[in-house]
């Protein structure tokens, strides 16, 4: 039976007020509740006892969701079947991000996505644009239209990536220049400076974005590191000097504490000693690395380390839009590994994490005075399945565990954006 716990200020009446003195009549509760089961009040009186006794009706009002790393040119090739990292690239990506040269194409799919992430209760998504200064130009102004804290910048690819999809170390750098120029700061964008991964870029080109990135230290940079076997191979194979993976960005300027470097899967010891020395952020994709197959993220390992971990749903490469489905696949990846991950930690990864990682501590992700009014409300109850587990729950993480096992954009009850209602 699902219940709905409503809390506020409260008016009941015991009494007619025109017989009895008025002030006896009624009670005015500032922190009331209403327990609603099939209909009928089942319980009303002090919200505090409500929510202690009925942990199960309870909806929760908690931070939107920070998604830290996605591709919005891929949300409409999401769940493509049957490939790994290169030949996935190859057969389902590059053919559609040729397509964002064209500017409504690219503002078509950029107001879809910020449609769907916010149906899913993600206030912040944090994405690669394609090649296209257009695709740049689509996604800051969908997000500006819907008044969203994004991140975004420009793909770099000057090698490995079809004719259609590559541009060379200058146009980059001169591409990426005007758009943060345009773009950073500009209400609530941030500009990050994007070289896909190192097997699509020259090491020209990644050093002229390490010349970018120290000209505007205040960007931040977003990258692919360690995902798969083979792309760690590749990457050896085409930086024969490099240490390791790392340090093809490392050795290019491309490594501090504003870089993002989305999977870091399959890190070597010195690659993990620089990673936390400089401070920079980790993103878990762990949709992502189940559907391609890519291997098992350390979260407990690395975060004994002190390396800022953020959570993101790396779509189209993840198979969901939702971060309660990535929270979700984090939990997972987490038993593989033989550490169960709390509702706590993983609602944390999934906001102040997120916020952490893009530095933008107490200003999103997070439930708080000064933080902008990014807030979201969840349904523990929302659907048959979910609700009658929630029904069992005997405390607050037993209430929501099914929600982040379970839920999806049903589960959604409510989205505020800077403060106001998105519907
Ligand atoms: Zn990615």
């Amino acid at each position: 039976m699902t219940k709905h716990l409503l809390l506020g200020q409260t008016l009941q009446f015991h009494a007619n007020p025109l017989h009895d003195d008025w002030q006896n009549a009624c009670t005015v509760d500032s922190a009331g509740g209403v327990l609603i089961e099939a209909g009928r009040i089942t319980a009303a009186g002090s919200g505090a006892d409500l929510r202690t006794a009925h942990p199960d009706g309870q909806n929760l009002i908690t931070a939107g969701f920070v998604d830290a790393h996605m591709h919005y040119p891929q949300t409409a090739m999401i769940a493509s079947w049957g490939k790994q990292l290169i030949d996935w690239l190859n057969t389902y990506t590059f053919p559609e991000e040729s397509r964002f040269g064209d500017k409504a194409y690219a503002d078509m799919i950029a107001g879809r996505t910020m449609d769907l992430a916010l149906a899913h209760g993600t206030t912040t998504l944090t994405s690669f644009c394609t090649i296209h200064p257009t695709s740049v130009d689509a996604y800051f102004e969908a997000a500006a239209t819907r008044n969203m804290a994004v991140v975004g910048g420009k793909t770099c690819m000057d090698r490995n990536a079809p004719d259609t999809l590559r541009d060379t170390a200058q146009s980059a750098y001169d591409d990426s220049k005007a758009l943060l120029e345009k773009w950073h700061g500009r209400g609530r964008a941030t500009y990050a400076i994007t070289p896909r991964f190192s097997p699509t870029s020259t090491p020209d080109q990644l050093n002229a974005l390490g010349s970018l990135w120290s000209e505007h230290p205040d960007c931040l940079m977003q990258t692919h590191l360690s995902e798969q076997h083979d792309e760690i191979a590749w990457v050896k194979s085409l930086f024969p000097t490099a240490r390791d993976y790392l340090d093809t960005y490392e050795s290019h300027g491309l490594l501090g504490a504003r870089g993002l470097y989305g999977h870091a899967i399959h890190l070597e010891p010195r690659e993990i000693d620089r990673l936390a020395d400089v401070g920079a952020a980790l993103v878990h994709c762990p949709t992502s690395n189940t559907f391609i197959g890519s291997g098992l993220f350390d979260t407990f390992g690395l975060a004994a380390r002190h390396i800022r971990t953020g959570l993101a749903t790396d779509t189209g490469g993840g198979s969901s839009f939702s971060m309660l489905r990535t929270m979700a696949a984090a939990y997972e990846i987490g038993q593989l590994r033989g550490t169960a991950l709390h509702p706590s930690q993983l609602m944390w990864l999934a906001t102040e994490g997120s916020a952490q990682a893009l530095h933008m501590s107490g200003q999103i992700g997070h439930l708080g005075a000064g933080a902008m009014a990014d807030i979201i409300v969840l349904d523990l109850a929302s659907t048959p399945a979910i609700a009658q587990r929630n029904a069992r729950a005997t405390d607050i993480w037993d209430a929501l565990f099914p929600t982040i096992m379970m839920g999806d954009d049903r589960a959604i009850a409510d989205v505020w954006v800077a403060g106001k209602p998105t519907a």
